[in-house]
Parts: structure tokens; C-alpha cells; sequence
């Protein structure tokens, strides 16, 4: 079984001859060639897809040492095909796993850590290494490898004997039997891979880092390569126009303008529940002294609510008050009063009225699922009931 993408990963169109199909799992069609430009999944790549004489190539994994095409209809066993892999998927993924390369030989030279897991994902990729850099440090690293595709260095692939290899300094996350092929960038890196990479480095365009997070005592590091890096910040150029103008602050302003634009709302927020406690004042003295209930129904926050409340009990504008505000389909309530139980009045009236909460024998406050002529009527008889 020839691997035509060892050979060349520029191979993006071949032919082939079917040397097995069988019905496999959910209407797929699991059919082998006598050779395959198809990539399959491994090693932190995942496979190509395309098609294949006509049959759409929707996976392909690498069983016992035998490439499987999963295909959505069979292929006559013994015809030769055409095959042609989706070329901008791999070329993108040529790209990333070529500046995965780069950015992990980089690290791995000045700081000597290793890059124990890679990943890349259908959005970004991510390297970890078993040791911490600092974001100064690797702002230097980003530049140091995009220098790399400057310089548009080889990226040569070897495939050296055993004893050769035994000889070899190079980098690999495992141990590794059969034959072994090792991805070298003079002077940057060498490692053991089986992926797909550009011919120099100078096709891998841009290496962008997006971000980094601490990960199993050391990093995460996510990237993107080419055109992914430039759509990514083709994107993020067009968020940033957009909150400039938003915000009409200049672009390298925009961090400064929200900053700005926060405290001014904390300060008014401050502003707005000085002036609704004081308009709670007004409302609560413009009520004449009386014995008995006193039932209010406002617009208020819970806050301005409370003192409210506590206003019209503590200014004798009734022996028992409640206050209540709309809150979604119901009302939140607060009772209050200098001589009645609360506490217990709050427990009957949340029986009546669908209700929960409780407080103080002072102060009691919580919601009713209820309208407010049901709210009037279960206050009146309620807190008769508790003050015979
Ligand atoms: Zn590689």
C-alpha cells in the first residue's frame, strides 16, 4: 500500500485501484486502495476528506497497519478510481502542523521544554509544553517564528535506517518502531513525524498565538497558521472597528474608552440608588400618620423597596405596611412593622398567595405569585386574623 502523501503532500489528485469494500456502520462504506493520497487521522492531524470515484470520503483511519476510505456509497472492488482530497483543508492543516514545527523548535531551543500534546482542532491549534513562559516571553517566540518563515527555510522529511537514527538527536513524544520519519528544519528543529508539511517555511504565511493558560504544571499554547491566522485577524481587526466606531474612540483607544466608559456606569449606578432612596423618602412622608395596615404597590428595586418600607412603619404611617413591586409574573414584597410578628404573617400570607421568603419579626420580605387585588385582600385578612 503506496502512501502517495509521504512521498509528496502536494499530491492532491490520483489514481488508484479499489482492493476491498464492505458495508461498515451507519450506511458507510469502508473501502482500501492499492494507494492513497488520503492523510489519515493521527499523530494530532486529522484526515483528509474529498472524493473518490464518485463516493464522498467522509473519514479515513489507519487500522493494523491498513488505511480505511469511509465512504458514503460502495466502489466495484478491482476498478480504478480517481481521487482527489479536499486540497484547502490540507493545504490549511499543511500550514499549521509545518508552524506547529516551527514554534515548538523555537521553545524547545531556548527554554528546552517539550512539547507533550498536540492537538489541532477544526478552529485553532494548541501545543503543550511540560514547563511556564511568561507572556513576554512568548510575544519573543511568536517573533522568533514568524522570523523562521521569513528566512523560508526547508522543511526536509527524513527517513533514516535504525542505525542512523540511533545516532540522531531529535525530538518525539513516544517510542517509535518501524519506520520512523523525521521532519527537520535546519537549525530549528527535527522531529519524529508522520504528518503533512509545506515544502518551506516561507508557505506557512503567519504564525499568530492567540493565547496561552496554565495546563498540567505547564502550558497550553493556542495558534492558528496561514490563512487561518489571517482570517482570524481580518476578524478581530473588524470587532476592533467596529467598537471603535461603537465607542467613538480612536482604534488604539478602545481599551481606554471602555475603562472609561465602566466607571462613569459605576458612578451613575451610585447616582441612581441615592436619587431612588431619596425619591422613597419623598413618596413614604407625603403619607399622613395613621394606625392600622398599609398596603403600597411601586416601581421600586429591592433596596429602595426595603427602605421604603421601613420609612412608612418607623414614621407610624401604619401599624403593619407592606410594600410591593413587580417582579416578572408576580410581586417580591417586603412586610414591616414595630409591633406585629412579621416572621408569621410572611408564613400566611405565602401560604394564600403562592409565595416563599421570610425575615425578622421586624421585616420580612420575599415574592407572590399573585395579582395585586388577591395580594390586598389576603393582607387585610391575614393580619386581622393574627392581631385578634
Ligand atoms: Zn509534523
Amino acid at each position: 500500500m503506496e502512501r502517495i502523501y509521504h512521498q509528496s503532500s502536494y499530491e492532491k489528485e490520483f489514481t488508484a485501484v479499489v482492493t476491498g469494500c464492505r458495508k461498515g456502520k451507519e450506511g458507510r462504506w469502508e473501502i482500501t486502495l492499492n494507494r492513497t493520497a488520503f492523510f489519515p487521522e493521527g499523530g494530532g492531524q486529522p484526515c483528509d476528506t474529498g472524493v473518490l470515484g464518485g463516493a464522498q470520503i467522509l473519514d479515513v483511519q489507519e487500522e493494523n497497519g491498513e488505511i480505511i476510505h469511509y465512504a458514503d456509497r460502495p466502489l466495484d472492488e478491482g476498478s480504478t478510481v480517481n481521487g482527489e482530497i479536499c486540497w484547502e483543508e490540507r493545504f490549511s492543516r499543511m500550514q499549521g502542523h509545518s508552524g506547529e514545527h516551527i514554534l515548538t523548535g523555537c521553545i524547545h531551543n531556548r527554554f528546552g521544554y517539550d512539547n507533550v500534546g498536540f492537538h489541532m482542532g477544526s478552529e485553532e491549534i494548541t501545543i503543550d509544553f511540560n514547563g511556564v513562559l511568561t507572556q513576554e516571553e512568548l510575544d519573543e517566540m511568536e517573533t522568533e517564528a514568524n522570523e523562521v518563515i521569513y528566512r523560508n527555510l526547508p522543511i526536509e522529511i527524513l527517513v533514516p535506517s535504525p542505525q542512523e537514527l540511533s545516532e540522531m538527536e531529535y525530538r518525539s513524544k513516544k517510542k517509535l518502531e518501524g519506520e520512523v520519519r523525521i521532519a527537520v528544519i535546519p537549525g530549528v528543529d527535527r522531529c519524529a513525524c508522520c504528518g503533512t508539511h509545506v515544502a518551506r517555511t516561507g508557505e506557512v504565511g503567519l504564525i499568530k498565538v492567540l493565547g496561552m493558560i496554565h495546563y498540567k504544571g505547564g502550558v497550553r499554547i493556542s495558534l492558528l497558521c496561514g490563512r487561518k491566522a489571517l482570517l482570524h485577524c481580518r476578524k478581530r481587526q473588524k470587532q476592533v472597528a467596529a467598537l471603535s466606531a461603537a465607542l467613538a474612540a480612536k482604534q488604539d483607544d478602545v481599551t481606554e474608552a471602555v475603562k472609561r466608559l465602566k466607571e462613569e456606569n459605576g458612578r451613575l449606578e451610585g447616582e441612581i440608588s441615592r436619587l431612588r432612596l431619596e425619591s422613597a423618602e419623598v413618596k413614604a412622608a407625603a403619607f399622613p400618620k395613621k394606625d392600622g395596615l398599609l398596603a403600597v404597590f411601586e416601581e421600586m428595586d429591592p433596596v429602595q423597596l426595603r427602605k421604603y418600607c421601613t420609612l412608612l412603619y418607623e414614621g407610624g404611617k401604619g401599624t403593619i405596611v407592606l410594600a410591593c413591586s413587580r417582579k416578572g409574573d408576580g410581586y417580591q414584597y417586603v412586610l414591616g412593622s414595630a409591633s406585629h410578628d412579621m416572621r408569621s404573617l410572611s408564613k400566611k400570607m405565602n401560604a394564600c398567595l403562592n409565595g416563599r421568603g421570610g425575615g425578622s419579626s421586624l421585616m420580612a420580605q420575599g415574592s407572590f405569585q399573585a395579582e395585586e387585588n388577591e395580594i390586598r385582600s389576603a393582607f387585610c385578612r391575614c393580619a386581622e386574623e393574627g392581631i385578634q
